[in-house]
C-alpha cells in the first residue's frame, strides 16, 4: 500500500468516526451540556449516599431542569443506565472525545 493510500485510509477512517459520533449525538433526547450536567449531578449525590438502584436522583434532576423526563430514562436504559451508578458507570463514558465531533458540527454550520 502507498502513502497516499495509507492516509486516504485513515482520513476514511476518521470520518467515520466522526459520523459515528454525531449520528450518536443526534440520538439524543437532550443537549450533550445538560448529559454532563446530570453526570456531575449524580457525582455529587452518590458521593452523599450510594445508589439505592433506582433512576431517583437522575428523575430528580431532570424534572429540575424541566427536562423530557420519560424520554430521557427511556434512552438511558436502553445505553445501560437503569439506575443513578449505571448512568454514570455505563453512560457517561458514551460522552467523552464527542468534544471534537460537536466542533465539527459547529464548523459545517
Ligand atoms: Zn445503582
Amino acid at each position: 500500500m502507498t502513502n497516499e493510500e495509507k492516509s486516504k485510509q485513515l482520513a476514511l477512517k476518521k470520518a467515520f468516526k466522526q459520523q459515528e459520533k454525531q449520528a450518536f449525538i443526534a440520538s439524543l433526547p437532550m443537549q450533550v451540556d445538560d448529559f454532563h450536567d446530570l453526570f456531575e449531578n449524580l457525582d455529587v449525590k452518590l458521593s452523599d449516599e450510594p445508589c439505592d438502584h433506582t433512576l431517583a436522583h437522575t428523575e430528580a434532576f431532570l424534572h429540575q431542569q424541566e427536562l423530557p423526563v420519560q424520554k430521557v430514562i427511556f434512552w438511558l436504559n436502553q445505553h445501560g443506565g437503569c439506575c443513578d451508578c449505571e448512568v454514570l458507570g455505563n453512560v457517561e463514558e458514551k460522552f467523552e472525545n464527542l468534544q471534537d465531533a460537536l466542533t465539527v458540527v459547529c464548523y459545517t454550520k
